[in-house]
């Protein structure tokens, strides 16, 4: 038996279901199910996705099976209606339509009134009597067909239309007449032999066969590859070709064309939502070309199809127990169902739609969190304008995605991507977006066009990607060639700094002040479902107050990892950590000399004269360096203390893992170039004095500092093992921190973590500094304090010797940043200049400091964790890096059965999410974020 290619739909022969996503794609599994439900579609066949491989592999060829069943297919339909594909007569019109698993909004393009050529236009004139109408029709066909198929430029076609317009002194499409839109019939079929050096073709199978070929190929154009990598969807799944009748919006006045959700997109209401224009065709609604109407003047327009509109749509919404987004058409008042899908969201809408759906019974809380892209609730977390500032509205436009968006203005993608490279914040301005400018937008702060309505591609994308867009903003005269801007009667140009309000539509003057974002109630209740799901707990990294309670209200459950280097940075601190840095070294030097001539003196038992003048000649020595190096400590030990007492009071009953320095101490000192230009400078100047010695010295310091492979160097634990001095000065710091609060009745939970354990020696000498100086600081203070010491694991070494490391350390805790940079030997900072083309060449398939390498760097999570908890059971297991907020990692933790992730504040609610999400995938349940 050979395979089956085509799947027909429609007049009683309806072959597939809704069901059959995978080999009819979204849109012809929407159209069987739409069919198979007695909702009026206009009738066609399906070539199943499996064929864009088959095409692909066959460098362009077909298997001949496919051509038989779609050839019969195609007669079935000519059969059905009466019509026959290129019929002088009475001409059979269809579209072709691509349509993968995953929706790709405008990724893919669609061709209208195929089967129209020099001969059947005239058919179609008679038999509709509307020659208007036909040469109309063909003239879209002509430029699609031309675009899509042959590859002439779309532009080509829209200013020879322009300017034909101008000419005839016609405004819009709609002024032109029959003979007119027959002369730019004549025009395109010119446009496409010079361009093609070929004549259009005027055979319709011939049309049928090159169209279907264009949707297969277009799966793998650069919109589409880019799309698919961005939200990851496989490349082989191919898309399928949907053949279909062609029913028209541009009949007439009692004609429409239209797209909706069954609830709002952007906020999640179940209200009614969508747009129309009378008398249009296709993409002119979502292409922004005329500014349709709102739904709801449609039931003025055309009340009956209104109705029958929302009947059909609420059936809809209930038999796929989602919100659905749906395009239609209006043929001489006859409506008919062109599309059916899963509606795309906002995060806020999704949230909301999926709280209300359990409310009303129509999913289970399960489910609701299935639904709910866990990295999408970024987008709630955003800020908004702060609604108490000042502003100058310049223009009001369309609020087509919410949030808020300040930076300067761009007219191109290009220069959107440039400015971003540049780390610039910039409003991507322009007329209209198309897909190619996907990359622009991706760059952009936020999204401004000129053009086009809530469902205006910029519109769709900018939601899909949760980026502040306002649309269709008529106030706005773009001249892109000069650069600049009117809105109203100002005058702006390209740099000029511009806020958008994504959730009013304002276009605001200037850089605007932004707030945090507001969280609703429905995230709230949402977010407790995660919670009472989840196994996985989920902490933060922060390292100050203000960054711990965020994280604590976006339900962190403590801080996972506290940088304390971070707070050297701070300009007051920083001469005290440098005076430190440069004082430990030569005291170190000078008290090991101490030690060994003290050795000397007691095991000579009667020194030798020579041997005590040395002693004290070095004792003497070291007073100078010794007293530096105490004095920056006691300078910073009280800063440091005051730093844990505000973070841990913010945490107050939560634990709050604190690690001791850990960076190279070469990044605490100025850099050696600049350190050379500096001394240089005040040499020609022929300057002397204190300045210029401290800076020579502080040179030499640099000097000796520098290392050949830092990140491999002198750091972490190794720092504290050369000074145990700054490991000890920081535990008093947390101690003491610690012990305050506990007398004023906050319980204080610090968890001390050793970075950079390769060893577990190495563990024990930090260990036994750290617990002693608990000890002593308990003592004095009279006060216990629930604290443990564990390490991080982030040298391979110590994961594969975790049993040995266990025994010693309270707790473990990846720092899965590291792990992977030395498990690959990737330089983290050095890895951007070829794992981009890593990817690009499917090296990789993804950037592993993003997304956990299960297979590899995970393996010794998961054996260090087994390995580590056999030796001490019940030891507490965490990750702290990038990963512990990306949704693929957190659920492989999840699975690994480690006790929590730490991410950073703003990812806190990702990962509750994605560990919900886990956990119900651990119990089976469904993904249903498919359809
Ligand atoms: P997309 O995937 O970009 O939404 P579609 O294949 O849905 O592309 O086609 C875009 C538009 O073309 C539809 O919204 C509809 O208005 C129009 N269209 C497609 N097929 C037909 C048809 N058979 N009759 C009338 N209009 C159609
Ligand atoms: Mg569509
Ligand atoms: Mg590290």
């Amino acid at each position: 038996m050979t395979d089956k290619y085509v799947y027909r739909f429609g007049g009683g022969a309806t072959e597939g279901s809704g069901e059959m996503r995978d080999l009819l794609g979204g849109k012809g599994a929407g159209l069987a199910e739409m069919t198979a439900a007695d909702l009026p579609v206009p009738p066609g066949f399906t070539i199943v996705t499996t064929a864009c491989g088959l095409y692909a592999a066959g460098r362009g060829k077909l298997p001949p099976e496919v051509a038989e069943q779609q050839e019969a297919a195609l007669r079935w339909l000519e059969g059905l209606l009466g019509r026959g594909l290129g019929d002088p007569e009475n001409p059979l019109l269809i579209s072709v339509r691509s349509g993968a698993k995953f929706s790709m909004p405008g990724m893919m393009d669609t061709i209208l009134n195929l089967g129209l050529n020099d001969r059947s236009v005239e058919g179609l004139a008679a038999r509709t009597g509307n020659r208007r109408f036909a040469f109309d029709s063909y003239r879209r066909f002509l430029q699609m067909f031309g675009s899509v198929v042959l590859g002439v430029e779309k532009d080509a076609f829209e200013h020879l239309l322009a300017r034909f317009k101008e000419e005839k002194g016609a405004k819009i499409d709609l002024d032109l007449s029959a003979g007119r839109l027959e002369e730019v019939a004549g025009l395109f079929k010119g446009l496409i032999r010079e361009r093609t050096r070929d004549d259009f073709p005027q055979d319709p199978r011939k049309q049928l066969d090159m169209a279907r070929d264009a949707v297969f190929r277009s799966w793998n154009n650069d919109r589409a590859v880019f799309y698919r990598k961005q939200n990851g969807i496989p490349d082989d799944l191919g898309t399928a070709v949907n053949v279909q009748a062609m029913v028209f919006g541009n009949m007439g006045p009692r004609s429409a064309t239209g797209v909706g959700f069954t609830r709002d997109p952007a906020t999640g209401a179940a209200e009614f939502y969508g747009e129309y224009l009378m008398n249009a065709q296709g993409e002119d609604v979502v292409a922004g070309i005329r500014t349709p109407e709102p739904i709801r003047t449609l039931e003025e327009q055309l009340p009956e199809s209104y109705a029958q509109l929302r009947r059909f749509t609420d059936h809809l919404e209930k038999h796929y127990r989602d919100v659905q987004d749906f395009e239609f058409t209006v043929e001489e008042g006859k409506l008919y169902m062109l599309q059916t899908r899963r509606g795309q969201r906002t995060a806020q809408a999704a949230v909301r739609i999926a709280v209300d759906m359990v409310r009303e019974g129509l999913i289970t809380k399960e489910e609701a969190l299935m639904r709910v892209e866990p990295a999408q609730l970024d987008q709630l977390l955003h800020p908004r304008i702060d609604p108490s500032a000042k502003v100058v509205v310049l223009a009001r436009g369309l609020a087509a995605s919410p949030g808020a968006a300040v930076g300067s203005i761009v007219f191109t993608s290009e220069e959107a991507v440039e400015a971003q490279r540049r780390g610039e914040k910039v409003i991507l301005v322009r007329s209209e977006t198309n897909p190619d400018d996907i990359h622009g937008m991706d760059a952009a702060a936020g999204i401004l066009t000129a053009t086009g309505g809530m469902t205006s591609h910029a519109a769709v994308v900018a939601r899909g990607m949760g980026k502040c867009c306002v649309a269709g903003c008529s106030a706005l005269r773009m001249d892109e060639e000069a650069g600049s801007l009117e809105i109203g009667t100002r005058r702006l140009g390209r740099g000029d700094t511009i806020s958008l309000n994504g959730s009013t539509g304002e276009v605001l003057d200037g850089a605007v002040p932004t707030l945090e974002a507001e969280v609703a109630d429905e995230f709230r209740v949402f977010m407790e479902w995660a919670d009472q799901t989840r196994k996985l707990a989920v902490r933060a990294n922060a390292d100050i107050p203000r960054d711990a309670q965020q994280a604590r209200k976006f339900g962190a459950q403590g801080i996972g990892l506290c940088r304390t280097e971070h707070m050297f940075f701070a300009t007051e601190r920083l001469p005290h950590v440098q005076q430190m840095i440069l004082f430990a070294p030569i005291a170190k030097r000078l008290q090991a000399e101490m030690r060994r001539l003290e050795k000397e003196v007691s095991e000579a038992g009667s020194a030798k004269a020579e041997t005590q003048t040395k002693l004290a000649a070095t004792r003497k020595e070291l007073e100078e360096p010794q007293r530096k190096l105490d004095e920056a400590l006691a300078k910073i030990l009280p800063l440091q203390r005051d730093d844990f007492y505000g973070l841990l009071k913010a945490m107050e009953g939560l634990p709050v893992t604190i690690r001791t320095l850990d960076p190279p101490l070469h990044e605490f000192l100025p850099r050696r170039e600049e350190l050379l230009v500096e001394i240089a400078r005040m040499e020609e100047r022929k300057e002397s004095g204190p300045e210029l010695e401290r800076k020579r010295t502080l040179l030499k310091h640099v000097e000796e500092l520098h290392e050949f492979n830092p990140m491999l160097g002198h750091r972490g634990c190794r720092l504290g093992i050369a000074y145990p001095e700054i490991t000890a000065m920081q535990t008093r710091a947390i101690m003491e921190a610690s012990c305050r609060l506990r007398k004023e009745g906050v319980a204080a939970h610090p968890e001390i973590m050793i970075p950079l354990v390769g060893d577990v020696r190495e563990f024990l000498h930090q260990a036994a500094i750290v617990r002693e100086t608990a000890q002593a600081v308990q003592e004095r203070e009279g006060v216990e304090v629930d604290y443990l010491v564990g390490t991080m694991v982030e040298v391979p070494r110590a994961a594969l010797t975790a049993s040995e490391v266990a025994r010693e350390a309270e707790f473990f805790s990846f720092g899965t940043n590291d792990l992977t940079q030395m498990t690959y030997g990737y330089s983290r900072d050095d890895a951007g200049k070829f794992l981009r083309e890593y990817l690009e060449l499917g090296v990789l398939d993804r950037d592993p400091f993003v997304s956990i390498d299960q297979a590899g760097v995970g393996q010794l999570v998961a054996m260090a964790t087994e390995r580590g908890r056999a030796a001490r059971p019940g030891l507490k297991v965490g990750i702290c890096g990038e990963h512990g907020g990306d949704p693929a990692s957190v659920d492989f933790f999840s699975r690994v059965g480690l006790d929590y992730v730490s991410c950073s504040p703003f990812r806190v609610p990702i990962a509750r999410l994605a560990a919900a999400q886990a956990a119900l995938r651990a119990r089976g349940v469904a993904e249903t974020r498919t359809a």
